[in-house]
């Protein structure tokens, strides 16, 4: 509920306390956790004006959104336990990565239930710790400072080791992007394995080079990846040798700078994939998002042979699914192209997405074919 749908607040509700929501005219609507700070003043923990939100409804909320996902260790052992307002836990986020747990609170009613939101998880089967890791920025909207630590059980170690769809992948959950790694990738991950035989592959903005692992697992005969980050790359490295690729060539450099370099050197690629970090952080950064969005694509196009594959991504939520098609689209236009969408990719299933809270899709990709 943003500040301005807020007529009147009664009694003197603290920050992150639980308050009943009613209508102007007085018809109780359901609970929610007061944000004062926030222009985003109440978080609705439920609708059901009769529910009682405490710390075993809490619980209760943990333990099913873990349940949910249960089918997915068959295929993984890392995974986004909880999803924030999809998983009906405003403001928190968890992830498992093998026998840990990173948990991200960010409003101030996700704080308020910290000790329940950590036993819960801690209570999850084969769970040896969970980890906070709220960063500063997303708290600043909320009056809230960063916390980090050890919240329940042993402190991760340094190098955790995941297994997805058969791939082994070191995740730094200390200091590494996100919480360490980018689950919501993993079905475009397994698209990119399956399109890679024989293809020549450019992994841009590779991060821990999860695409270049997959991409090598498929059968591709010569990997590239670029990414501006070093600790990445170094990471990356080490993930692309515990998988038994041992000939990728990594290039530390500026995703724009490494694709003119290559367009210039004349390279070419059977598959490009691009991943770049969220361009559009606010609604008023779409255009100028777009614009490198756009650049970015042209690049990544004129370096493509007849036939090749464009994985393309935005994980900009401001950037809609349309929009991006569009950027896309004048990016094959400007590169003299002709291309065909095969294949539009979204994020994996742990981030789901309630109906009645579209604001929680964010990634948004295409599979493009050249024509010509
Ligand atoms: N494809 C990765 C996730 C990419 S996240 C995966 O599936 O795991 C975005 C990456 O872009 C980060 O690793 C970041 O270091 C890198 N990055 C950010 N700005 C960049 C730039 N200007 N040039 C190259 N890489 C950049």
């Amino acid at each position: 509920m943003f500040s301005g749908s807020v007529a009147d607040v009664g009694g003197n509700p603290a920050p992150g306390d639980t308050v009943l929501v009613r209508t102007t005219a007085g018809v109780p609507i359901g609970y929610a956790a007061f944000s004062p700070a926030s222009q985003i003043r109440a978080r609705m923990w439920t609708f059901e004006a009769s529910q009682a939100v405490d710390g075993a409804w809490i619980a209760a909320r943990v333990a099913a959104a873990a349940a949910r996902r249960e089918g997915l260790l068959a295929r993984t052992d890392a995974l986004r336990l909880i999803f924030a307002e999809s998983d009906g836990l405003p403001g928190v986020v968890a992830d498992r990565y093998a026998a840990w747990i990173v948990v991200e609170l960010t409003s101030a009613g996700a704080d308020r239930w910290r000790d329940a939101i950590a036993d819960a998880l801690a209570a999850l089967p084969g769970v040896r710790g969970v980890t906070e890791r709220s960063a500063r920025e997303v708290r600043r909207l909320e009056n809230l400072p960063a916390r980090h630590g050890v919240l329940r059980g042993e402190p991760p170690p340094e190098r955790i080791t995941i297994h997805e769809d058969g791939a082994a992948f070191g995740v730094d959950v200390v200091h590494g992007h996100k919480t360490g790694f980018y689950l919501d990738q993993r079905d475009n991950r397994r698209a990119v394995r399956a399109c890679a035989p024989a293809r020549r592959v450019l992994d841009v903005c590779t991060y821990t080079g999860g695409f270049a692992v997959a991409a090598a697992l498929g059968g591709a005969p010569r990997i590239t990846a670029i990414d501006s980050s070093r600790p990445a790359l170094e990471l990356a490295a080490e993930n692309l040798a515990a998988n038994g690729v041992a000939d990728a060539e990594l290039v530390e450099a500026d995703a724009f700078d490494g694709l003119r370099e290559l367009v210039t050197g004349g390279a070419r690629f059977d598959l490009v994939v691009l991943d770049p970090p969220k361009l559009a952080h606010r609604a008023d950064h779409v255009e100028r998002a777009t614009r490198a969005y756009k650049d970015l694509n042209l690049h990544a196009l004129r370096l493509l042979e007849r036939g090749g594959l464009l994985f393309t991504f935005s994980c900009s939520g401001h950037v809609s699914a349309d929009l991006f098609q569009k950027v896309v689209a004048g990016a094959v236009l400007d590169s003299g192209r002709e291309a065909q969408i095969v294949g539009r990719l979204t994020q994996a299933a742990d981030h789901p997405v309630l109906t009645s809270f579209p604001e929680a899709e964010y990634l948004t990709g295409l599979v493009l074919r050249i024509v010509t």
